[in-house]
């Protein structure tokens, strides 16, 4: 790997990490109760709090993520950045941003 594609890797996992963290502060947002009283009248409780069990699988979904592109950046430089854990192939970049707590490539998540 060489350091002009490493830098761009590295730009591109810190992009995504931002992009999260701000998608995680909009959904905490919106899972403060404080919205059931800026609620418009047809938003029911249940509503409210369906949307608030949604919102809280997100913002894990998106911690787990946050967590994985830490990981990656760690390993950014290393012989083990990008690699899938069982085979050892390289990840897709597109993947690996995608989904990036996932230790496996494409063939062997499936
Ligand atoms: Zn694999």
């Amino acid at each position: 790997m060489n350091n002009d594609f490493e830098a761009e890797i590295k730009s591109k996992i810190l992009d995504k990490i931002e992009e999260i963290k701000k998608e995680i502060e909009i959904l905490k947002e919106h899972s403060q109760p404080q919205g059931l009283d800026n609620a418009i009248g047809r938003v029911s409780r249940m509503d409210y709090i369906n949307n608030r069990s949604i919102n809280e699988a997100q913002i894990r979904k998106n911690l787990a993520k946050l967590k994985g592109l830490n990981n990656w950046l760690g390993k950014l430089g290393t012989n083990e950045f990008g690699k899938c854990i069982r085979c050892g192939q390289q990840i897709n970049i597109n993947r690996l941003l995608f989904m990036p707590e996932s230790n496996h490539c494409i063939h062997c998540a499936k």
